[in-house]
């Protein structure tokens, strides 16, 4: 696999930052770190684009950092702060005069046939479908053009998610926690670690791990490198960097690995 490229494409949680009608919570808004779309990862190779979910934000996200061409999206999981853009997928479809393939699981898979049926079944003649479904079951390695992907299955509370592992780098989220032995086995030896800890100081929060959760997580994963994701409107840039200790950042929208 050939040197990749990783670009944070969003770091906010559901409702970005700021929230809907210019809340900025404990932000500086004056610092661009804590304007954040909806979460999303672009891996590069040469020759391969991905993007890990597509949500409110994708359309921009697309835009800002100049993605011409996708060769497949993964969804990490259904909820529409990971899925609500998959209509801008057309263009890309259109460029290429192809569908798009899309890996996700079983839940995700049966969300969008119901909500958004017209992207992937032929309805109308002038609307083609636009993706091609792939149905993720469990722990799977497979090919998108010259870059390797593995599966990883994490307990976003209410539902599974899957975690996704490029070469050493894991992009774990949305996640409450770990459970699932084969999952601590598929992140063996990774150097960087992006993951979800919208939790930030809560132990209570139902679906996301707080930081301290994923530090004690960390101590068996091993990563030299956890970047923390999914970022509410509590989480000044700054103001909470400056607080964790070495090995651990928070991420921020255009950050590049
Ligand atoms: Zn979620």
């Amino acid at each position: 696999m050939n040197n990749l490229k990783f670009t944070i494409l969003g770091s906010g949680c559901s409702f970005g930052v700021p929230y809907p009608g210019n809340h900025w919570g404990k932000c500086d808004p004056s610092n661009p770190k804590n304007r954040r779309m909806r979460c999303s990862l672009l891996v590069q190779s040469d020759t391969t684009n991905i993007v890990v979910d597509t949500g409110q934000d994708f359309r921009e996200q697309t835009n800002i950092n100049e993605i011409k061409y996708i060769d497949a999206v993964l969804y990490s999981h259904k909820h529409p702060d990971h899925t609500a853009g998959i209509d801008d997928m057309r263009m890309f479809a259109i460029r290429v005069q192809n569908t798009i393939p899309a890996y996700m699981d079983d839940t995700t898979y049966e969300y969008l046939a119901r909500a958004k049926d017209y992207l992937i079944k032929q309805e109308n003649i002038a609307y083609p479908p636009i993706i091609t479904p792939h149905i993720l079951s469990g722990y799977e390695t497979f090919s998108v053009g010259d870059i390797d992907v593995s599966t990883h299955i994490l307990d976003h509370g209410t539902i599974n998610s899957t975690g996704f592992r490029f070469g050493d780098v894991a992009y774990s989220l949305d996640m409450k926690d770990i459970h699932d032995e084969r999952t601590f086995t598929a992140l063996e030896g990774i150097g960087a670690w992006i993951v979800d800890a919208g939790g930030f100081e809560s132990s209570e929060n139902p679906v996301h791990a707080s930081f301290e959760h994923i530090m004690n997580l960390n101590k068996r994963i091993k990563a030299k490198r956890v970047i923390f994701t999914s970022h509410t409107n509590h989480i000044d840039y700054d103001t909470i960097s400056a607080q964790l200790p070495d090995g651990y950042e928070l991420a921020y929208d255009g950050q590049v690995l």
